[in-house]
């Protein structure tokens, strides 16, 4: 894959693809195997700064093109990704680890949301407000906000992109990227999309290196005038805070600690199917995988049952094997966090009932895993597992199940299994979740959307409210109209 013309090891910074000024890079691993893939450059503060003047540079004419000019450079982008889906996905599986299956899934759903936004550039309506005066006119346009800086994370390395420069070229803003050290490929694939679609330089600028000091000139520089970030809530509180200084618009898609919800009256196949499609997708490292599984007390043996034997039955390998479904997780780092949080449910009463250790694969393969006797108050209810472990949980009543579900200071996805249509109302209106899953397990569309309640996050990305996030809103007022 690295003779891909897609495999890039540079920044694109103004269209130029460049080193980092003093040549230092640092190294790319696959996590399947251990091996160095390559080296991309470790920008710092001085890159950073040349890829905001050059975004503010193509700003001042790229606010001028028309939305059908926009629209066409999405749809070509659209158009190279799909054509190339078989590249992309290999260089995205290759960093990243998750099973070939998914990673064309994913290179998918960022054309997906390339096309949607593509569309929705031609409906970014301003407003004429009947006015209370005579003589004058109350008139709302929308304008692009200006530099976008975007910081993505490692688990959905491509379309965590496509979600934010989507919506930004649509809307007319220019962007400077920041992807994940350890998948940094894929964003730089995005570099080539641009290029081939025929996208004035500078509208996207793409560069690696360290995230603090890349995040520390991104939200200090006055040129920026919008951050988006997915990525864990700590690093979020963390942006929020130094973006203040400058009062940038933010929008943020943070942690998660998804609840599963079985009732007695759920169709128990369907829940299976959803409970391995929302929990092991990425071997369990997205913000939307559950986090705890609670299941009714009338069903919760016959669920315990089921699922384990559909989790024993994963295929775990390298992610370009044939008819894998889990691939290693993203590092070592990553199993120990899995390991520290099964240890702390297992010595406070919990069972691993499947799998439960590193998998006989090496490196950072962990097995699916399934821990049942969890009680609210562990580690491993309360904090991210982000990893192929399911922690369930018994209860007994809506009530109890709900006050569960809502304890938490995250709110991004949920799920709910039941079969009883006011209680699926019912459940839906209380549950505190920005994404709601009632009897399914994955969710995600370009046309809804997406986004957390509480320290989940701020703003939503996809849907008809997405563009709004890249978008200023001023009123002019047209006086001196007097009829005389
Ligand atoms: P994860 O737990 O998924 O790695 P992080 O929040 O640590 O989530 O990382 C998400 C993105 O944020 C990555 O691109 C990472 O490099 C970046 N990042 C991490 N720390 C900082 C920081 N202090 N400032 C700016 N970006 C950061």
């Amino acid at each position: 894959m690295t003779n891909s013309e897609f495999f890039k090891q540079a920044n694109l910074i103004g269209g130029t693809w460049t080193a980092a000024d003093n040549g230092a890079s640092f190294d790319v691993i696959n996590p399947a195997d251990g091996e160095v893939i390559g080296q991309v450059p470790k920008s710092g503060v001085a890159e950073t700064r040349k890829a905001i003047e050059a975004a503010e540079a193509a700003f001042g004419d790229f606010r001028r093109t028309t939305a059908n000019e926009r629209a066409a450079w999405l749809r070509k982008m659209h158009d190279v990704m799909l054509d190339n889906q078989a590249e992309l996905a290999q260089i995205l599986t290759m960093e990243q680890g998750k099973p070939l299956a998914e990673a064309n899934g994913e290179i998918a759903i960022g054309a997906a949301y390339l096309l949607w936004f593509a569309e929705e550039a031609r409906r970014i309506y301003g407003e004429i407000v009947p006015s209370p005066w005579k003589d004058k006119k109350v008139m709302v346009n929308r304008y692009p906000v200006g530099v976008v800086a975007a910081i993505t994370p490692w688990n959905f390395p491509s379309s965590m992109l496509a979600r934010k420069i989507g919506p930004a070229i649509a809307a007319g803003c220019t962007s400077v990227v920041k992807p994940a050290s350890q998948t940094p490929y894929s964003a730089l694939a995005w570099g080539v999309i641009a290029e081939k679609a025929g996208l004035p330089t500078g509208v996207i600028n793409i560069l690696t290196g360290s995230a603090g000091e890349i995040g520390g000139e991104i939200t200090s520089n006055p040129l920026v005038k919008k951050l988006t970030f997915t990525g864990s809530t700590g690093v979020g509180k963390i942006l929020i805070k130094q973006a203040a200084e400058t009062v940038k618009k933010v929008s943020m898609e943070l942690g998660g600690n998804a609840p599963f919800i079985v009732f007695d009256d759920a169709d128990i196949d369907r829940s299976i199917a959803g409970a391995i499609a929302s929990k092991y997708r990425n071997s369990g490292q997205t913000c939307v995988c559950t986090n705890r599984f609670f299941v009714q007390a009338g069903i919760y043996d016959q669920f315990v049952e089921k699922f384990n034997t559909a989790v024993n039955a994963l295929k775990v390998g390298d992610g370009t094997g044939e008819g894998v479904q889990q691939g290693p997780l993203i590092d070592m780092a990553a199993v120990e966090k899995v390991e520290e949080l099964l240890t702390d449910a297992t010595n406070t009463g919990a069972k691993v009932v499947a799998g439960g250790k590193r998998h006989s694969l090496g490196g950072s393969f962990f097995e699916p895993t399934v821990v049942t006797g969890v009680k609210p108050e562990m580690r491993i209810a309360k904090e991210e597992i982000f990893g192929p472990v399911s922690a369930v949980i018994k209860f007994d009543t809506e009530n109890q199940v709900l006050a569960m579900a809502n304890d938490s200071e995250y709110g991004l996805a949920c799920y709910c299994y039941t079969k009883d249509l006011g209680r699926a109302f019912r459940m839906t209106d209380q549950l505190e979740y920005g994404l709601v899953g009632i009897n399914e397990g994955i969710i995600t569309t370009p046309e809804a959307p997406f986004g957390g309640m509480k320290e989940s996050g701020l703003g939503s990305e996809g849907g008809n409210r997405g563009i709004d996030e890249y978008l200023n809103t001023q009123y002019a007022c047209i006086g001196g109209l007097e009829h005389t």
